[in-house]
């Protein structure tokens, strides 16, 4: 079996044919029943594809809440968005993951203890 274009398979897919995506405009999860979304699996899928560039994953996910913004603005639901509401669905939880350790420091001073002075 040759390899295709699969073998660029997305690392956070674990099933391909049912990925978390948010179904517009309502967005909430594609997979997950009544889940906004980010939903949970989602969230978990996108910290390990974004593992290595947080950054990038804010930036992604400021782009996700502005259309979220926009699509949640034009429903007929009497009320606007709640803008602080979806900036802690869809931000909020990436600044949680920045306090976790991504990998493991590569041994930079790790153990280091000064000497104490001697007494005198
Ligand atoms: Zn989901």
């Amino acid at each position: 079996m040759p390899p295709g274009p699969e073998s660029q398979r997305h690392p956070a897919q674990l099933d391909p044919h049912r990925p978390h995506l948010p179904r517009r405009p309502l967005w909430v999860c594609r997979v997950c029943p009544d889940m906004d979304w980010p939903c949970p699996p989602a969230r978990l899928l996108l910290a390990v594809e974004y593992r290595r560039n947080l950054a990038g994953l804010a930036v992604y996910l400021g782009q996700q809440l502005a259309v979220a913004m926009e699509d949640l603005g034009r429903l007929d639901t009497g009320s606007p968005p709640n803008g602080n509401a979806l900036y802690e669905r869809f931000i909020t939880w990436i600044e949680r993951k920045r306090e976790v350790p991504v990998g493991r420091p590569r041994g930079v001073d790790q153990g280091r203890v000064d000497p104490e002075p001697p007494e005198l």
